[in-house]
């Protein structure tokens, strides 16, 4: 057992001990009831007075002495014995004051332990037993009433020594178990008290903004780093309304994520907050939590690199544009100056007219694609059949390459497949889609065009038997300007790929090098409605 423990019990003993013999004893002194009839009168005085003189000595030693138990067990054993004398003093078996017997029992297994309740309740039946016994062969001067025969001296100690060590049992397995439970107690107060502060703790260390409201959204919880993100004190933020703090909550619910500005001091603060409700264990709400972070940096952060990526990408573009242009300005310029300076033979002059017109025709395109790309006009969505145009479109490209004869084009149309969708953008992709797979059957083969309706979603799939994509060029054939063609200019797919991406569809790639290419295109089918 602990000392403190110990210490207290035993301090609450002297206590009760004074007390009850001031009350019992002292009140029985005083009334002097019987007291004429007791054999040693002033020895009871003797006894009360010594009684008094060691609770003192008792307290001034409980302060000194280091071993506990056994100063516990003297005052337990000293107790028992005054008791004897008492019984002894006020008529033995006639005594009113067996039954305090009980109570040092009692008091031994509550201070100590079970063991001492029975030492004691031993002690008790040893000298009480030898009291009554001595009285009744007459070994002892106290008196007794004549009519008390040995079987009721006997019985006396059997009734008295039974209840010992029943009070002992008793109260030795109550006071073990109130220990237990006390012990028990005091561990989870404690854990309790750990985790609340635990708990505390982290809420006031966490990075993040954290606040909690009741139901009304009137601020309970605030954390440090809600005093410095929103630089606004922790007492002046409690008790005031949620949206006093971030103004852009109207009222305060539910909100996954919510981004919004306060104003403050040093500028104003990009917020980024989430809040959900805060219920207790029957899962009754009590009022809301939110957490918050200031973005303001990263934000700054954001634009900027989205800034050097757009003036990267801007100078790559020029530069690409730059050398496309170059390359037929060269040959234009040096037919033109062969021309001007006069020394080509007359049958050659019309062929270098030729190249010059072609390189012009060539730079037109080059430019004419570009602004196509580059100047995006808005789409019109209207209801179309798709199988129509992609005929229409088939048909067109049938004609300008008239002269590849050995390539076949394959039709597997869905039919009547309706759609929404700009119709001549549309054409625009399709077109260029057949273009690269015939551009890549020079020698041959055939292309397949298929329509598919998935769910929502139609499907447009050409494919084709030319030449494929090398595996190196994959990742680069939707960027524009880049082709593998001495005449291309590389604006086909990247033009695809804006306009698909504008109806909110995909486009992808697939590729066996020499032997095909798969390009698949997925929309909505109705996209304008949902625009
Ligand atoms: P261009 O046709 O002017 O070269 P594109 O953007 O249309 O530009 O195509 C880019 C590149 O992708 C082509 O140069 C070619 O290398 C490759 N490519 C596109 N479609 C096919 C295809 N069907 N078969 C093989 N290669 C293709
Ligand atoms: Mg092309």
């Amino acid at each position: 057992m602990i000392d403190t423990v110990l210490i207290k019990k035993l301090k609450a003993l002297t206590s009760i001990r004074v007390i009850f013999i001031s009350l019992l004893l002292g009140s029985f002194f005083l009334l002097q009831v019987r007291y004429s009839n007791f054999p040693h009168p002033r020895a009871i005085s003797n006894l009360i007075v010594a009684l008094y003189v060691l609770t003192i000595i008792y307290s001034v030693l409980l302060n000194r002495i280091k071993i506990y138990v056994i100063f516990a067990y003297i005052q337990l054993f000293v107790d028992a014995l005054a008791t004897n004398i008492l019984i002894y003093l006020t008529g033995g078996i006639e005594s009113w004051f067996s039954f305090i017997m009980l109570l040092t029992v009692m008091s031994a297994s509550t201070v100590l332990n079970k063991r001492a309740g029975y030492i004691i309740a031993t002690f008790n039946s040893i000298l009480y037993g030898a009291i009554i016994d001595l009285q009744y062969y007459k070994l002892l001067p106290v008196e007794f009433d004549t009519t008390l025969i040995e079987r009721d001296f006997l019985y006396n100690i059997f009734v008295h020594i039974s209840a010992f060590y029943l009070v002992a049992f008793l109260s030795g397995y109550l006071s073990s178990r109130l220990e237990k439970t006390t012990e028990v107690l005091e561990q989870t107060d404690s854990d309790l008290k750990e985790l609340t502060l635990f708990s505390e703790e982290l809420i006031e260390n966490i990075p993040s903004g954290i606040f909690t409201t009741d139901t009304d959204g009137y601020i309970l919880v605030f954390n440090k780093a809600a005093e410095d993100i929103t630089d606004i004190e922790r007492k002046i933020a409690q008790g005031k309304k949620i949206d006093t703090v971030f103004p852009f909550i109207e009222h305060i619910t539910d909100i996954e994520r919510a981004e919004g500005v306060i104003r403050h001091n040093k500028g104003d603060r990009i917020i980024s907050l989430s809040i959900s409700s805060l219920k207790d264990i029957r899962g009754e709400r009590i009022g809301f939590i939110g957490i918050f972070q200031d973005l303001t940096q990263f934000k700054k952060m954001e634009a900027e690199i989205k800034n050097k990526e757009k003036l990267a990408a801007i100078g790559e573009l020029s530069a690409s544009i730059a050398h496309e242009i170059r390359n037929p300005l060269a040959s234009l310029k040096g037919s033109v100056e062969m021309l001007l300076e006069n020394r080509v033979a007359e049958e050659y002059k019309e062929k270098l007219m030729e190249i010059a017109l072609k390189e012009m025709e060539r730079l037109n395109k080059i430019i004419t694609d570009f602004l196509t790309y580059s100047r995006p006009t808005a789409a019109e969505f209207t209801m179309f059949d798709l199988d129509l145009l992609l005929d229409d479109t088939l048909e067109l490209l049938k004609n300008t390459t008239a002269q590849r004869e050995n390539i076949s084009i394959r039709k597997d149309f869905y039919g009547n497949l309706k759609v929404t969708a700009d119709p001549q953008k549309l054409q625009q992709v399709f077109w260029n889609l057949g273009m690269n797979a015939i551009e890549a059957m020079s020698s041959g083969g055939e292309l397949k065009v298929s329509t598919r309706r998935e769910n929502n979603f139609i499907e447009v799939v050409f494919q084709d038997t030319g030449v494929g994509i090398a595996k190196e060029d994959m990742g680069k054939i939707f960027y524009p300007f880049f082709t593998t063609k001495i005449e291309g200019t590389g604006l086909g797919l990247a033009l695809a790929y804006k306009i698909i991406e504008e109806h909110k569809g995909k486009i992808s790639v697939i590729s066996k090098q020499g032997e095909s290419t798969t390009v698949k295109v997925l929309i909505p089918q109705d996209n304008g409605k949902s625009k």
